[in-house]
């Protein structure tokens, strides 16, 4: 810390604060600093007024010194900026309103045996505004073929966000799915799985400015049973649309709908509740009060989540517990956020 500097906390960065650990959210540059709660009055100081070095006089020295720790690291990561003047308004922070026109945002469709009725749901997806689709196969149903010939079907569409993840077979190359992504705009990302290597691809196009990724992973992916994990691995990157979903809604389920391997269409695949399989109900399914419960259980409102500094970008998983409206915390994170610890059997 510099003499006669007043340190601020950057308008685009949000305290989220939690009992063990605490968290500045970038949303202008998607990403999160976690930091003992301890330094949470600290933080507010810089969030509100600012920080100086003659506001630490009178501070034991052992904590004067991990005050300036914490400042340094937090300047470090770009996320103070120096503002001489105490009395200058602070910056506009970013607004995390949230209010999309889509009916529904995203959709799972899971594919083992059967294939829907492409052409049906391209058109309820469309009356949706829908923008994102994931498509999860489990067995060999979909080959590179067939990918393009459903990636053609929604072109043109609302969909403009598509991931693929497909089994590994011999027709299967790194030619053949370069030049998937070549002629397919809205895929954004393939995964293979069952594959002989664990291995990630950065694929950048001068024409769009979105990542694209291409990932081989060994693990196989059996059914829908194997989604809903929570590690620290798997958390969103916060951003001001993301936050804003999730301060109001459901992390993963908002206006989310899905496809089972069996045909039936449902919240979630790993949800028991089916809503039927006549896919030329779907927009209507998607419209009606009990679909739409679970959007409202937000982590805010869950008895562990609440306090925990990811709450904003963790999906809140409602899948494996005794009711999707239960308030308990995700079956399957083992995060503690009163100790801010992971147990290391789910860690990866
Ligand atoms: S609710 Fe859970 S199981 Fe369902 S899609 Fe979301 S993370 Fe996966
Ligand atoms: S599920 Fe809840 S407790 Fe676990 S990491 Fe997410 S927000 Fe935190």
């Amino acid at each position: 810390m510099k003499k006669n500097a007043i340190y601020k906390i950057v308008p685009s960065c949000e305290l989220v604060i939690g009992i063990a650990f605490s968290a500045l959210y970038d949303l202008d540059r998607f990403r999160l600093v976690r930091f003992e709660s301890a330094f949470v009055p600290i933080a507010e100081e810089m969030k509100n007024g600012g920080l100086s070095l003659k506001d630490l006089e009178g501070l034991k020295p052992i904590i004067r010194e991990k005050v300036e720790e914490f400042v340094d690291r937090l300047l470090i990561e770009d996320m103070l900026y120096v503002d001489n003047d105490l009395h200058n308004p602070p910056f506009k922070t970013v607004s995390d309103a949230w209010d999309p026109p889509n009916e529904i945002i995203n959709c799972i469709i899971d594919v083992a045996e059967k294939v829907p009725d492409w052409d049906e749901l391209v058109s309820q997806l469309e009356e949706l505004k829908c923008e994102a689709l994931q498509i999860r196969c489990y067995s060999n149903r979909i080959d590179l073929d067939a990918a393009a010939s459903i990636l053609r079907t929604f072109h043109g569409s609302s969909v403009s966000h598509v991931e693929l993840i497909l089994k590994s077979s011999n027709d299967i190359d790194e030619g053949r799915l370069r030049k998937l992504f070549d002629d397919f705009p809205a895929l954004v990302s393939v995964m293979i799985h069952s594959s002989d290597r664990n291995a990630q691809l950065e694929l950048t196009s001068d024409d769009l400015p979105i990542q694209r990724v291409l990932i081989w992973q060994k693990k196989p992916l059996l059914s829908e049973k194997q989604c809903g994990v929570v590690n620290e691995n798997m958390m969103d990157r916060p951003s001001p649309k993301l936050c804003g979903e999730k301060k109001n809604f459901q992390g993963c389920l908002n206006r989310k709908v899905s496809i089972r391997s069996d045909g039936q269409m449902c919240n979630c695949p790993s949800l028991k509740k089916n809503y039927g399989t006549n896919l030329s109900q779907l927009a209507d399914v998607v419209r009606s009060k009990s679909f739409q419960e679970v959007w409202h259980i937000k982590n805010d409102m869950l008895d562990v989540c609440k306090n925990c500094e990811f709450r904003y970008v963790c999906t809140g998983c409602r899948a494996y517990l005794e009711s999707p409206t239960s308030l308990k915390k995700p079956a399957k994170c083992r995060y503690d956020p009163t100790s801010g610890t992971w147990e290391e059997a789910l860690r990866s």
